[in-house]
């Protein structure tokens, strides 16, 4: 089968052919319909020989959904030929995490060296991919996977980062989106979906301006030093009950940090390489700061349902498995509107 690797540290992720993987017990084989690229792979590929923790080649692709294909013996639950997409942050599945659906925070994957598929296990950006238990995987049902399969991360995290703060945005309240890129576009109809806040969005390119102000945001600001003021003075001098830092860089942490209302949360999302120094006289009392990792397995269910009643989409560029190293660069280069999904068989 085709799969996209990334090969080298600093080369170009490729397309390469490998050998079409055979489910073992227990697992599952999709046939893959539509994979996202997020830009954690970027993040991924940036990093130097001694930071890069991962086997090579790693089979890239973390936002996967596809078609029941095979059964290994004894995997019951779902059927050949049923659509699905994947829940990536896999854990054990016995602790007590994990028994809350809390996959994502399971402590137990690390030492048991379970991967997400692409983050370490073989990713989503291939014709087949193997997954390791039914639970892992959640209906799609009618949804169109290409329309859908980022609500897996770019819908899931914003989505937990949401719901972990909810008490904190009711009617009155102003939520701070800084980046509206593949998560934060998603994010922002997030906001406007489940809570009462006013959404401000900020970005450093006045494209992504005008996305977050199509899919929902009240206002859009220019990410720089003026920000702070500008918050301040559209929520008459109090800030932001809420700041979601989806670049997590240090001039975005700055603004969180400047812009966060007392007693209110920063969620940082993103993985920009920022540090965030709280403490008095640094951050306003009360404040919390918290680093979201991707969601739960009922989130997952819960953001679906968002996308089944018409509430939250996201906007996509298509792309075929051989485009895909082209898609990267675009990300990269902060191109992409929204998110590139990947479709092996177009
Ligand atoms: P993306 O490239 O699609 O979007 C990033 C957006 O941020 C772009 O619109 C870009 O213009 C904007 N931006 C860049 N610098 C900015 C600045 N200084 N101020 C304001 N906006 C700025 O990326 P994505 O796939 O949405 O991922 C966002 C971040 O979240 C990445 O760091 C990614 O690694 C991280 N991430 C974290 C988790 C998690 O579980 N915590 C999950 C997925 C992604
Ligand atoms: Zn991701
Ligand atoms: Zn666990």
């Amino acid at each position: 089968m085709r799969a996209v690797q990334y090969r080298t540290i600093g080369g170009e992720p490729e397309v390469v052919d490998v050998p079409t993987p055979e489910p073992g017990p227990g697992q599952v084989r999709l046939r893959v319909t539509a994979a996202g690229l997020c830009h954690s792979d970027a993040f991924v590929m940036g990093l130097s020989a001694e930071q890069f923790t991962y086997g090579l080649p790693l089979t890239l692709g973390h936002e996967g959904a596809g078609v029941v294909d095979a059964l290994g013996d004894g995997a019951t639950g779902v059927e050949v030929g049923e659509p699905v997409a994947v829940y990536g942050p896999w854990g054990c599945g016995v602790c007590h995490a994990c028994a809350q659906g809390a996959e994502n925070y399971c402590p137990r994957a690390a030492e048991l060296g379970i991967q997400p598929p692409g983050l370490g296990g073989p990713g989503a950006l291939a014709e087949y991919l193997i997954v390791d238990d039914v639970r892992h995987l959640v209906p799609l049902g009618d949804l169109d996977p290409v329309a859908t399969v980022s609500l897996t991360d770019a819908g899931l995290t914003p989505y937990h980062a949401v719901v972990s703060s909810l008490g904190a945005l009711p009617a009155g309240s102003t939520a701070v989106v800084i980046g509206a890129g593949g998560l934060g576009h998603v994010g922002i109809q997030i906001l406007r979906a489940i809570t009462g806040a006013t959404v401000i969005a900020l970005d450093i390119s006045e494209e992504k301006l005008k996305l977050a102000r199509e899919v929902g945001a009240h206002r859009a600001l220019l990410s720089d030093v003026s920000a702070v003021a500008e918050i301040r003075k559209l929520t008459g001098g109090v800030g932001a009950q809420v700041v979601f830092d989806f670049v997590g860089a240090p001039p975005t942490l700055e603004i969180a940090r400047k812009s966060v209302a007392l007693n209110g949360v920063i969620q940082i999302v993103g993985i920009g390489g920022g540090l965030l120094s709280t403490g008095f006289f640094s951050t306003p009392m009360g404040a919390s700061v918290r680093v979201p990792y991707w969601g739960t397995r009922s989130e997952l269910m819960e953001v679906l349902d968002l996308a089944r009643a018409g509430a939250i989409h996201v906007e996509v560029e298509r792309y075929g498995l051989d485009q895909a190293p082209e898609a990267y660069r675009k990300l990269h280069d902060g191109e992409v509107r929204g998110r590139a999904v990947v479709v092996p068989y177009s």
